[in-house]
């Protein structure tokens, strides 16, 4: 079988879990949405890019990107149908520029500066970034996952 192809994510998720009111937590059944899937929503429904235009900006084929996309979709609706949590985390993907967060309201941006400057933030002008690597956006570990919900 071919290697599956890194994907290219313009921006990560501002908030990486979703939870259906009213039902408790250790009852909920977890929908996980992986990075590249959401990133497929975000450029196709949100930004309403074309395919083969969202493919080209995530470095796979319009066909893949396709199947990406269904797959997102078959989660979202599954989860919003049934009342399930969805959890935004894994899959295979690098960010296609260096991202930074505002460590002041989360505000995500990418910097094009010198190296050495990280800059401001474009939201509430917080010079206090730090960079995101998609290993923030891997599998969370037990103790960890209560302290994010
Ligand atoms: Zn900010």
């Amino acid at each position: 079988m071919k290697p599956r192809k890194i994907r290219d994510v313009s921006f990560p998720p501002k908030v990486v879990f979703f939870k259906p009111q009213g039902i408790p937590l250790r009852e909920v059944e977890i929908v996980n949405l992986t990075v590249d899937e959401y990133e497929a929503v975000r450029l196709a429904d949100y930004e309403n890019l074309k395919h083969y235009e969202a493919a080209k900006k995530m470095n796979i084929s319009r066909p893949t990107f396709t199947r990406l996309l269904e797959s997102a979709h078959k989660k979202i609706s599954n989860s919003i149908v049934e009342g399930k949590a969805i959890r935004i985390e894994g899959g295979d993907f690098k960010f296609s520029d260096k991202i930074f967060q505002c460590k002041r309201c989360g505000q995500f941006q990418n910097i094009q500066k010198k190296e050495d400057e990280t800059g401001s933030c474009v939201n509430c002008s917080s010079d206090e970034l730090k960079e995101v690597f998609p290993d923030s956006f891997r599998r969370f570990r037990r103790g960890r996952q209560k302290e994010n919900l």
